[in-house]
């Protein structure tokens, strides 16, 4: 806590396009209030001061090289709680989507004669190099989700994201289906929590939310091949988030058949 009695809050951003933040100070204007309950001690992205020690860490972006895990590590050390902001943070994100490619090749494509200036490695979600204790998925998050999660900390729980389906939200929200439309969707496979923002406006989800537990990935890949699509089409959508949550399944599946 800081010496006035509020949590101490900190804003920390790796490899990502920082929209997740912006939604933070958006979300911030629109409830000015949360301000007199925490203690904002750092924020790049809105102010200048730094701290010692930190309540909650939310941390944006992916972990992409080696030396991002030593400022990683710092993070954690200095925090009560660490909750990974987006889904570059919580799967690795976009920037994941260079997995399935060979490093050095894209290395070079990117930087060209400069590659070996350059330092990285294959992106990954925090939780792959530090203990994270919950978060706040999207691309970019939900304003009113992160909203809600600051409240639960403040009433001293530990606030989880939904792990059931989309689809589960989107009927709520009485949405007419996308497949109803002649569109594809991830929404039976992936989490829930955004208001099935997508599909209300009538576009398919591309998963930015990550895998329930339990996702069941055959099934959705034979509805998506019955609508149309080809493998090379079904590989493209579901590497968009999902590149690193898939190939980890692959791997549970291989050890299990061991
Ligand atoms: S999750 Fe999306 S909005 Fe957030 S930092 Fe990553 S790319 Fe940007
Ligand atoms: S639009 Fe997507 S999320 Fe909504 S019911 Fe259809 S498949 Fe599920
Ligand atoms: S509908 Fe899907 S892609 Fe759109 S915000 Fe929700 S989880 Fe992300």
């Amino acid at each position: 806590m800081s010496t006035n009695g509020k949590p101490r809050i900190a804003f920390f951003d790796f490899t990502g396009c920082e929209g997740c933040q912006l939604t933070v100070i958006d979300a911030l204007q629109t409830y000015p209030e949360l301000l007199d309950v925490v203690e904002i001690v750092e924020f790049r992205e809105a102010m200048s001061e730094q701290a010692e020690a930190y309540d909650i860490a939310f941390v944006e972006g992916s972990c992409c090289r080696e030396s991002d895990e030593t400022r990683l590590h710092d993070i954690r050390e200095r925090s009560v709680y660490v909750v990974a902001l987006g889904a570059c943070a919580h799967l690795g994100g976009v920037n994941a989507i260079r997995n399935r490619l060979d490093m050095d090749e894209t290395r070079h494509y990117v930087y060209g004669d400069y590659a070996e200036w350059y330092e990285s490695y294959e992106p990954r979600a925090i939780a792959d190099v530090i203990d994270v204790d919950t978060a706040v998925p999207g691309c970019p998050i939900d304003r009113d989700e992160f909203v809600n999660m600051v409240k639960l900390f403040l009433q001293g729980r530990l606030p989880q994201p939904p792990d059931y389906p989309l689809c589960i939200e989107c009927k709520l929200r009485e949405n007419v289906c996308v497949y109803l439309r002649g569109q594809v969707c991830l929404g039976p496979i992936t989490r829930a929590g955004c208001k099935a923002v997508c599909c209300e406006y009538g576009i398919g989800c591309e998963g930015c939310r990550g895998l329930i537990s339990n996702p069941q990935i055959e099934p959705m890949r034979r509805v998506l091949a019955e609508h149309g699509m080809t493998e090379a089409d079904m590989q493209t959508k579901l590497s968009l988030f999902l590149t690193n949550q898939l190939s980890a399944l692959v791997l549970e599946e291989e050890a299990a058949r061991v």
